[in-house]
């Protein structure tokens, strides 16, 4: 998100506050503010070491693309500390890559890194057919990997949509289609795409994005549908804002206005979407396919 974002933002909350809304409000407010919240806004807690039964993955695989930072990185964390061996594609960021690598061995699991542009089909097909090779099965695919280019529409060149679809949409795509042979024969299938409140409520400077990650709701609806007699299930995730390299070039006004639209007022924190991502991963979601979660803070109730 950029500073056209945040000044669209600012603009939204003023027309909120002063608009329609606050006269059709069902509540009969008195002197209480649209938009008003009882108390101070909670601090982000420590998430608990989720030791259930239904979670343990052990013995199954993951590939977690973009698992070198960020939200990929805490779900491959997530999942290595759960059981499961996990394969992480980055794309140019080895060091990072290869700590998380380093993380998850020394939980006791199996984990390898693999350089690879998502976007790139042959390149996908290269480095999922290794690491199938190398783990012998595939039971957890997470397509996270994703980037930003924003501009208003106006300004948007057709390279920076391009180069946007081309990473967050088709290389899910990608991905999946290169792993799905191998997530089919798996009895425990799970496909889990990051996608982004952006893609259900729009996001001004983000028409690329936006569509993106909408897409990405149709796949994983349609994938759902179409893998669902093997009993691979095919989820989404949507999370808001949440606080990682891609949102740090956020300045701290553009940050507090955005938590501003968020009712639990706060940024999430990437465990909060891995937690998301561990339970749609485990078998405790067997019955739980072609659902979007979003993980917002209340951004887009
Ligand atoms: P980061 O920028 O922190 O990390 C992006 C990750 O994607 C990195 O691991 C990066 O690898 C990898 N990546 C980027 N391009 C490619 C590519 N072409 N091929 C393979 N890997 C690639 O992003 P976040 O952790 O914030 O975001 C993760 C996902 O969550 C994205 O899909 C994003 O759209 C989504 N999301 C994020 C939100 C947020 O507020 N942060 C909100 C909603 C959704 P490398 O390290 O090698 O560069």
């Amino acid at each position: 998100m950029n500073r056209q974002n945040l000044e669209v933002a600012d603009q939204v909350q003023v027309t909120e506050a002063g608009g329609p809304e606050a006269a059709a409000s069902p509540v009969d407010a008195g002197s209480i503010p649209v938009g008003a919240t009882c108390g101070k806004p909670a601090q982000p807690t420590a998430l608990p070491d989720l030791d259930l039964p239904g979670l343990d993955l052990s013995g199954r695989t993951a590939v977690v693309t973009g698992g070198s930072r960020g939200i990929g990185r805490a779900i491959a964390l997530a999942l290595a500390n759960h059981g499961a061996n996990v394969a992480v594609i980055y794309a140019g960021n080895g060091p990072a890559a290869h700590q998380v690598v380093e993380l998850a061995q020394a939980m006791g699991v199996s984990a390898q890194a693999y350089r690879c542009d998502v976007a790139d089909y042959d390149v996908s097909q290269e480095v999922c057919d290794r690491i199938v090779k190398d783990f012998g099965s595939i039971d957890i695919l997470v397509n996270n990997a994703g980037i930003i280019r924003d501009n208003l529409m106006l300004r948007m060149s057709a390279a920076d949509f391009d180069e946007v679809i081309a990473v967050n949409l088709k290389g899910a795509f990608n991905v999946t289609h290169h792993l799905m042979r191998s997530l089919l024969r798996s009895k425990h299938g799970r496909i889990i795409n990051i996608s982004s409140v952006s893609g259900m409520m729009g996001n001004p400077g983000q028409a690329n994005y936006a569509a993106a990650k909408a897409g990405l709701i149709g796949m994983t609806k349609t994938v759902a549908r179409e893998v669902a007699g093997r009993a691979v299930t095919c989820n989404a995730i949507a999370p808001g804002l949440i606080t990682t390299d891609m949102t740090a070039a956020l300045s701290d006004q553009a940050r507090s206005s955005l938590d501003a639209l968020v009712p639990l007022k706060r940024a999430g924190q990437p465990a909060e979407i891995a937690a998301a991502a561990l339970f749609l991963a485990s078998d405790m979601a067997a019955y739980i396919t072609g659902e979007v979660l979003r993980v917002d803070g209340g951004m887009y109730i």
